[in-house]
């Protein structure tokens, strides 16, 4: 249902309401419903289970209202519970234009914004399972609605929902949350009952899906980030996770250090309220063992629970200890490490250890979100006003280091990627400016049509988080000692990500502005793609995805061997040329507009040197773990058209009949980033620090490539084919294949060389075909990489190639990187030729999470490999 026809119904449902009120009509349990408590042991409700309830208490409550947000990936309806107080589900409408007004200082008064939070309702969000095996917040999800409409509260429910509208999404990840509740059903009862899925619990990120909330590649995350930033504007938002076992049984905030330096201090202080005042509900009721200030670092953008500290909004995580999914563990005290055993101020209750089920993460989980509608209550007023200060903080107060603007300008290496990237920025609420003339800001020059993100905005601190250059803080766990890993990424900067130039302008600048009411797409000139052959350029993301679409319709396409010069138009090496048959006039032009690609018409090629490519038959292996580069590497090949076949073990063993013969089937095959243990073995080394959170998997997902897949790949290889290796996976060619490259970094402690997800400068060579349409100079994602030393081959049989090496100085670009002289002028990508085929080595997180969009050419180049260079 949609928000407008929400409202409307509500016109009448408030007169009916008013009616049926003194009946007071019951509303049914979830207890009643399921015809199970919730979260007994080894009881799940699936999705639709969850759904049908939901659908019951918006038939049955007037105070709830079942909205649907989005679809899912595999197309289910993503639902979100509004629960409030009959008067207030009349005036929704009212309340959600409060905290747009709110947001915007610029056309409010003070006294006016004091007013209007004097009206307002606080909005509080609360998402549940985006991590599909952390199930037990969607199953708490049920509870907590029904308590709340029906006034089983440790609050007068009636008052409290008179100041608080609180927004509730049971599962923000349904398609992962139904294959979890299918996984389970089918082992129930068996020696893998809880055990982990063979593959992601998300049909392309797995774990991943929280690390999507800047990028918004996923329609899950587009859907919640309308909420977030867009419709509601929620002033606290709470999203519930599950972490390991033994330890502490609940993580809440406050977070520990390092902070984000850009977020506004009220948020912390927010957010630390909010905290305080759970642990508190939570230890007067008994609850043991909840921990501040661990493990959970204020360092992050890319979390669904993060992203919100930098548009203003009270942005909270909880992380309950988990059950083998809806089977109770027990937990014996000396499995409990010595820093969970011992009280300390941020851990005043230890427990005890003992037995741990699926319930009480429900019964932690319960207490943790009625208290956080009570502070919402409290706070009500505080909250609303404190959301229109740090808002108006963003726009007036200039920050210490703080740039006056970031200009993105109009002419770019890869055009379409630019545009591409600025429409995320403003899904993610960013506002972004055109220029209507030419400008000078810091000393140079940009043409009109450059794009201009002013400082002085509401959402500021996010805007200035993604486009600046991250600087780790060089924390360690004594002076001079090993490094403090951060949590995630210790660098993200999306321009680098997608190798799009913006400049950091520091000085305030001159220039008639117009902000952009939607995102922006490439003008590209009528009547193109009609000429004899047509060219496009190789410097372009998606000038690939035009020429997987032709080659796909049977187009004679080919890439340029060398830069060239054509009707005035640069074409750097590797550039693709189509031959103009009627077929292609018909379909280029209206493939052109839609990727906003300008081509150069030409009537001969006959000065150009070209070689053929032919339509790629790709092979993508996917391991019986769950491994998400393999999921966001389909990703990518599906966002750009590529065309491939999934790759199993059983791919790489001969049939009953017959041999295996790669070659005959696959012209290229990629390993995604995986251990190479698993690749060839479907098991972990028993030595990693890994092994013990691998699960055993059933017969039937057992096993890797094993020694036959390797001796079938190299067949392959030397007959021809293409071997792909992506980061982690290269450790196949290095120990599996002769090829004259190895790890440099491979036997480097933290002490000597440490470079936790941060984005490093690369030399490119241009003219390699593995380096078509790059710059010379690029930025990579560095994550858990590797840096090749090459050397000279022994045998004719092998050659190599340093297509992209790490810069020789200044290799750090954003993040942290500590031993910059064990990586500099080590290779980072390396095509290796043996016989007739070629291994090659892409050493950096090319296509990492569906960000780097900068180096996925690296990935694409070795798919469209012209055929005799
Ligand atoms: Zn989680």
């Amino acid at each position: 249902m949609s928000l407008r026809t929400v409202s409307r119904k509500f016109a009448a449902a408030a007169i009916i309401a008013a009616l049926t009120c003194l009946t007071a009509a019951a509303q049914t349990s979830p207890e009643a419903f399921l015809g199970h408590k919730v979260g007994a042991d080894r009881k799940l409700a699936d999705y639709g289970r969850i759904r049908a309830y939901f659908e019951k208490l918006d038939a049955e409550s007037p105070k709830l209202q079942l909205l649907t947000i989005g679809e899912s990936t595999l197309g289910k309806p993503m639902i979100m519970a509004v629960i409030t107080s009959e008067a207030n589900m009349g005036r929704l409408d009212r309340f959600r234009e409060i905290t747009r007004r709110l947001k915007d200082p610029r056309t409010l008064s003070p006294e006016e914004a004091a007013k209007l939070a004097g009206e307002g309702k606080a909005i509080l969000l609360i998402t549940c399972s985006l991590h599909a095996s952390e199930i037990a917040a969607s199953q708490m999800s049920m509870e907590f609605a029904y308590d709340l409409v029906s006034g089983k509260t440790p609050f007068d429910a009636n008052k409290v929902l008179e100041d608080v509208i609180v927004l509730l999404v049971p599962t923000s990840n349904p398609d992962g949350h139904q294959m979890e509740c299918e996984w389970y059903a089918k082992n129930l009862g068996t020696k893998y009952e809880g055990g982990n899925m063979p593959w992601i619990y998300h049909p392309y990120a797995g774990h991943d899906n929280n690390r999507d909330w800047f990028m918004f590649n996923l329609s899950e995350s587009k859907a919640i980030t309308k909420v977030l930033y867009h419709e509601w504007l929620p002033q606290i938002h709470m999203d519930e996770h599950q972490m390991g076992s033994d330890d502490a049984r609940l993580f809440v905030p406050p977070f520990m250090n390092p902070p984000v330096p850009n977020v506004q201090p009220l948020v912390w202080r927010g957010v630390n309220l909010c905290g305080v005042n759970m642990a508190y509900d939570l230890q007067k009721n008994g609850f043991r063992g909840v921990v501040h200030g661990r493990s959970f670092t204020g360092w992050w953008i890319g979390a669904c629970d993060d992203t919100g500290w930098l548009h203003n909004t009270l942005s909270l995580l909880s992380e309950a200890a988990s059950v083998n999914l809806a089977t109770p563990i027990y937990v014996e005290p000396t499995e409990i490490s010595k820093e969970y055993a011992e009280k300390r101020m941020e851990f005043p209750d230890p427990w005890p250890g003992g037995w741990w089920r699926l319930r009480d993460i429900v019964d932690y989980e319960l207490t943790l979100s009625m208290s956080l509608v009570r502070t919402a209550s409290l706070y009500k007023e505080d909250l609303l006003l404190n959301f229109y200060r740090m808002n108006k903080d963003s726009i007036e107060a200039v920050d210490k280091g703080q740039p006056y603007a970031f200009v993105i300008p109009a002419a770019q290496n890869d055009l379409p990627t630019a545009l591409k990237m600025i429409g995320i920025l403003m899904y993610g609420g960013v506002e972004v400016r055109r220029a209507a003339a030419d400008f000078v800001a810091g000393g140079r020059l940009y043409p009109a049509g450059s794009f201009v993100v002013l400082m002085a905005q509401p959402y500021k601190p996010y805007a200035w988080a993604l486009l600046e250059k991250q600087k780790y803080p060089d924390l360690r766990q004594f002076p001079g000692g090993p490094p403090i890993p951060p949590y995630d990424n210790a660098g993200w900067t999306l321009p680098l990500q997608m190798g799009v130039t913006c400049d950091e302008v520091e000085t305030p600048f001159e220039v008639r502005l117009e902000k952009l009411d939607k995102a922006p797409s490439a003008v590209v000139p009528d009547g193109q793609g009609l000429g004899a052959y047509v060219a496009l350029s190789s410097k372009a993301n998606a000038a690939y995805t035009a020429a997987f679409a032709l080659l796909k319709d049977k187009a004679e396409v080919f890439r340029t061997k060398a830069a060239v010069k054509v009707k005035g138009a640069d074409l750097p090496a590797g550039s693709f040329v189509v031959k103009g048959t009627p077929e292609v006039k018909k379909a280029l032009p209206g493939l052109l507009a839609k990727l906003g690609l300008t081509a150069v018409d030409l009537e001969d090629v006959a000065d150009i040197s070209m070689a053929a490519i032919k339509n790629p038959r790709i092979g993508l292996y996917r391991s019986w773990w769950s491994n998400m580069d393999e999921g966001w590497t389909r990703y990518v090949f599906d966002d750009l058209g590529v065309p491939y076949v999934t790759l199993r073990n059983a791919d790489f063993k001969a049939p009953k009949k017959g041999k295996l013969d790669l070659k005959a089937k696959y012209d290229v095959i990629v390993f995604p980033s995986e251990n190479i243990d698993i690749i060839k073995t479907g098991k972990i080394d028993p030595a990693s620090p890994w092994a013990r959170w691998f699960t055993p998997n059933p017969p039937e997902y057992s096993g890797g490539i094993e020694k036959e897949g390797i001796e079938a790949l190299k067949t392959f290889v030397e007959e021809g084919g293409i071997l792909v290796t992506l980061n982690e996976a290269c450790g196949l060619a290095f120990k599996d294949f002769e090829v004259p490259a190895m790890n440099a970094l491979e036997k480097l402690d933290r002490t000597k060389f440490f470079c936790p997800t941060s984005i490093l400068k690369l030399k490119v060579d241009p003219a390699a075909p593995i380096g078509y349409g790059l710059p010379e100079e690029t930025a990579a994602v560095f994550s858990d990489s590797v840096a090749m030393a090459t050397w000279i081959p022994t045998s004719t049989e092998w050659d190599r190639r340093v297509v992209a090496s790490f810069a020789e100085e200044g290799v750090l670009l954003s993040g942290w990187l500590l031993g910059e002289d064990a990586i500099a002028r080590k290779a980072a990508v390396v095509d290796t030729r043996h016989k007739k085929g070629h291994i090659i080595l892409i050493g950096v997180a090319a296509q990492m999470r569906a960000q780097s969009h900068g180096t996925y050419k690296f990935l694409l180049n070795a798919l469209l490999y012209p055929e005799d260079i």
